[in-house]
């Protein structure tokens, strides 16, 4: 089924002592989350991929209309 998942900047931990700016998608289906590094279109792939995982389904995860213009 198709989910639409909500998006948030969030700082991350780096390998060195300084934070990464990094996305993190919450699927809104289950409440599962996912984080990666970077706001690119690439970076929310990844966590659609990883959420896929966490959920345990095949979903097709998307953003909300405004969010798909801001990030994807
Ligand atoms: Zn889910």
């Amino acid at each position: 089924m198709r989910v639409q998942c909500k998006i948030e900047e969030v700082s991350l931990e780096g390998d060195g002592d300084y934070d990464v700016d990094g996305v993190c998608v919450t699927c809104s289906k289950c409440g599962a989350s996912e984080e990666a590094f970077g706001t690119s279109p690439g970076s929310v792939k990844r966590c659609f991929v990883l959420l896929r995982e966490s959920c345990g389904e095949e979903n097709f995860y998307c953003l909300s209309p405004e969010d798909t213009r801001d990030y994807l």
